[in-house]
């Protein structure tokens, strides 16, 4: 007869990166703050739900923040692991996770993320990084593309000796 595994409860982790420093370290899945093992700064694990109006300095955790239809929160920053906006927000937001902006929702700041979702009649006012690539596009043109009259479709010229690389 075979010996029972071992019932041992193991202490089940994950995986997160430091807020401040960005390192991976493993920590209890239950647990709530965690010191980083890397600069020992305090890491918030846990979710934040925002029912309501909140003014804050920052919020920072590795959880999720959930700004619910009637929240508002004013922050000079939010550093989350992810972002469900239903209400408004007005902060610096850099997001390790994916950001949902619901279709009624406000976002003012700057907001740096993976990856965005956006509902149809969001409003959103700032400078976009999503994903790898720097944004670098104002988000309000001041001046509109200056209009040249199209010329349709046009036959392809034919080629006219080795193409130029420059060009
Ligand atoms: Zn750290």
């Amino acid at each position: 007869m075979p010996p029972d595994p071992p019932n041992r409860p193991a202490v089940e982790t994950v995986t997160i990166a430091c807020l401040h420093c960005g390192k991976l370290q493993e920590v209890p899945r239950k647990a709530q703050t965690v010191t980083c093992k890397h600069c020992y700064k305090r890491l918030e694990l846990q979710d934040v739900v925002i029912p309501k109006y909140e003014a804050r300095r920052a919020i920072e955790t590795l959880g999720i923040v959930t700004i619910e239809k009637k929240g508002q929160v004013i922050a000079d920053r939010i550093h989350c692991g992810g972002l469900i906006v239903r209400g408004k927000v007005k902060a610096e937001i850099t997001s390790r996770g994916p950001i949902l902006v619901g279709p009624e929702a406000d976002v003012i700041g700057n907001v740096t993320a993976p990856t965005m979702a956006i509902g149809a009649g969001a409003v959103l006012n700032g400078h976009y990084e999503v994903g790898r690539v720097r944004a670098t596009t104002p988000p309000e043109p001041t001046s509109p593309e200056p209009t040249s009259p199209d010329p349709g479709p046009q036959e392809p010229t034919p080629d006219e000796g080795p193409i130029d690389p420059e060009a």
